[in-house]
C-alpha cells in the first residue's frame, strides 16, 4: 500500500450527505418522533486535502473477536480505493471514442420553481467528467434525483442540471429525456468524442433499484466503459451502480469515489494517531457497529448526544426523562467493561424541562438529571474535556451532532465541536466529518472549508466504517485485471 495523498482542496466539492432528509431538515413533529424513538435517520460525509500514513494494518490492538476482524479486512481488500481500477488509471487511448457510461450523484436539492439551491453535488462530478472531456470519450451521464414513485415525474428530472454543468464544463452538454431505448442510442450516435449526454432519472425505472438484470443490460448496451463515481449509492446493489459492471469493461472509480475511499479507509485502517472518534446522534442502536469499529480502531472514542443517556443509565446514573434506549442499557455496560478509559462520556449536560426550544433549562453534572428534566445537549465541563482531548489528535473522525441542534437552546455543543474541529485542522491534523446532522451543523457554522473532508455519502459512509462491503465498490474491477 502506498500513501495517499489527495488534489488540493479547491478541487473538493463539500457535499451533502445523503439523499436521506438530514434532521435539520425535519418537521419538529418529525424531530419529536425522532426523539421518541420512532426515527432515526443516518447521513455522513467528506473532503479536503489529506495524506495518511501509509503501512498497513499494523499496531492495532488485539481484536476481541479475532473472527470479526478478519472477516473486516477480508471486506476491506474488496472495498479499498488502492485495489480498485481508477478512471485517472485509463488513458486516452482507453478512453478515445469511448462511451462511457458515468454514474454520478447528481441529486441536488430544488426549490419549488426548479432552481438548484445547492450545486455541490454537480462541482463534486465535474473533476472525473473534465478528465474523461480531456481524454475524448463520449460521456453517458447519469444519476438519480427525489424518490419518483411510479415512472417519470416532471419534477424529479435531471433537466435542471444540465445549464449548470455546461457553465462547469465550459462546453455545450445536451440531454435525452430517457435513459434506455432507442432515443438515448440515437443521441449517443451524434455524439462527438469529448461530448457529454446527460441520461433522464435512472430510477424512473423501478428496476434500477430492483438491479433487474434486463435493466441492467439495456443501460449498458449504449456504452463501452463504465466510471462510478456516486459514492453516496455504493453501498446499494442497484442496476446503475452494480448491475452495469457485468456488461461493460473496464468498470473504475470515479475521482470523488475514490477520494470518499481514501479518506475514510484511510482513517480507519492506517490513521495518523492519536486518532480520536467523536460518535453522537440520537441513538445507539443506530450506530452500534459504527462505535464497535472504532473502539478497535480509534485511541479514544467519545460518546456524545443523545446515546449518552443509555451509557449513563448503564452506569446506574440517573438520567430523568433523557432519551434511553431501555434494550441497549445491557450492550452499553458491556462496551464500558471492556473498553475502560478508551470511552469518554460527557461530565455535564444542559437539560430541560421539555422537548422545546422555550424549555425551561439549567447546567448539572452528569448523572444529575431529576425526574421530569432531560438532557438535550453536553455542557460547558464536557466540551473543555473535548477540546483537551482533541488537543493532540492527529486524526479525528465526527459522525452525530452532540445534542438537539437544530433548537438554538441546545446547538452550543456541537457547534463547539465544530469549532474545535477547525482550529485543530489548521494545526495539521486530519478531520473528517460524516453524518449529516454533522455536516449540516459545520455548514451551519460556515466552517466546511475548515475541515479536511466531507463526505458525500450518508449511509455509504457508516457503512464503510463499519467494515461492510459496498457492492458499488466491490463490483468495480481490480486494478490487476486491467494490468
Ligand atoms: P442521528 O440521526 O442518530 O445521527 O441523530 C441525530 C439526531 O439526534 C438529531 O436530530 C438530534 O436532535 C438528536 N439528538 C442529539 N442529542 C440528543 C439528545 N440529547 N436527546 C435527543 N435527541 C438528540
Amino acid at each position: 500500500m502506498s500513501s495517499m495523498t489527495f488534489a488540493p482542496r479547491a478541487s473538493a466539492g463539500v457535499v451533502r450527505g445523503s439523499s436521506r432528509p438530514s434532521a435539520s431538515r425535519q418537521t419538529p413533529t418529525a424531530r419529536l418522533a425522532a426523539f421518541n424513538g420512532v426515527v432515526s435517520d443516518r447521513v455522513s460525509c467528506i473532503h479536503g486535502n489529506v495524506m495518511f500514513q501509509a503501512p498497513a494494518l499494523k499496531g492495532l490492538r488485539a481484536a476481541a473477536r479475532p473472527a470479526l476482524r478478519a472477516s473486516r479486512n477480508a471486506t476491506r481488500q474488496v472495498t479499498r480505493a488502492e485495489d480498485k481500477l481508477n478512471v485517472a488509471d485509463l488513458g486516452k487511448s482507453d478512453l478515445e471514442g469511448k462511451r462511457v457510461l458515468v454514474r454520478a450523484d447528481l441529486n441536488v436539492p430544488l426549490d419549488k420553481d426548479q432552481n438548484i439551491t445547492d450545486d455541490t453535488r454537480i462541482r463534486a462530478a465535474i473533476p472525473t467528467l473534465k478528465y474523461l472531456v480531456e481524454n475524448g470519450a463520449k460521456i453517458l451521464l447519469t444519476s438519480h434525483l427525489g424518490r419518483p414513485k411510479n415512472g417519470p415525474e416532471d419534477k424529479f428530472r435531471l433537466t435542471p442540471v444540465v445549464p449548470r454543468l455546461s457553465e462547469l464544463l465550459g462546453t455545450k452538454v445536451e440531454k435525452v429525456d430517457d435513459c434506455i431505448g432507442p432515443e438515448v442510442e440515437a443521441a449517443v450516435g451524434k455524439l462527438q468524442n469529448g461530448q457529454v449526454l446527460v441520461l433522464e432519472n435512472v430510477r424512473f425505472y423501478k428496476e434500477e433499484t430492483a438491479n433487474d438484470v434486463e435493466f441492467a443490460k439495456k443501460l449498458a448496451a449504449n456504452a463501452d466503459v463504465f466510471v462510478n463515481d456516486a459514492f453516496g449509492t455504493a453501498h446499494r446493489a442497484h442496476a446503475s451502480t452494480e448491475g452495469v459492471t457485468r456488461y461493460l469493461r473496464p468498470s473504475a472509480a470515479g475521482l470523488l469515489l475514490k477520494k470518499e475511499l481514501d479518506y475514510l479507509d484511510g482513517a480507519i485502517s492506517n490513521p495518523k494517531r492519536p486518532f480520536v472518534a467523536i460518535v453522537g446522534g440520537s441513538k445507539v442502536s443506530s450506530k452500534i457497529d459504527v462505535i464497535k469499529t472504532l473502539l478497535e480502531k480509534a485511541d479514544k472514542v467519545i460518546i456524545v448526544g443523545g446515546m449518552v443517556f443509555t451509557f449513563d443509565k448503564a452506569r446506574g446514573y440517573g438520567v430523568g426523562s433523557s432519551l434511553v434506549e431501555d434494550d441497549k442499557v445491557d450492550l452499553a455496560k458491556e462496551l464500558l467493561q471492556s473498553a475502560g478509559d478508551k470511552i469518554i462520556l460527557p461530565t455535564d449536560v444542559i437539560i430541560a424541562d421539555k422537548f422545546a426550544e422555550d424549555a425551561k433549562t439549567d447546567t448539572v453534572q452528569t448523572g444529575d438529571v431529576p425526574d421530569g428534566w432531560m438532557g438535550l445537549d453536553i455542557g460547558p465541563d464536557s466540551v473543555k474535556l473535548i477540546q483537551d482531548t482533541l488537543a493532540d489528535a492527529q486524526t479525528v473522525l465526527w459522525n452525530g451532532p452532540a445534542g438537539v441542534f437544530e433548537m438554538e437552546a441546545f446547538s452550543k455543543g456541537t457547534f463547539a465541536i465544530a469549532q474545535t474541529l477547525a482550529d485543530i485542522t489548521k494545526k495539521g491534523a486530519i478531520t473528517i466529518v460524516g453524518g449529516g446532522d454533522s455536516v449540516a451543523a459545520v455548514e451551519q457554522a460556515n466552517l466546511g472549508d475548515q475541515i479536511s473532508h466531507i463526505s458525500t455519502g450518508g449511509g455509504a459512509s457508516l457503512e464503510l466504517i463499519e467494515g461492510k462491503t459496498l457492492p458499488g465498490v466491490a463490483a468495480l474491477d481490480n486494478q490487476k485485471v486491467h494490468a
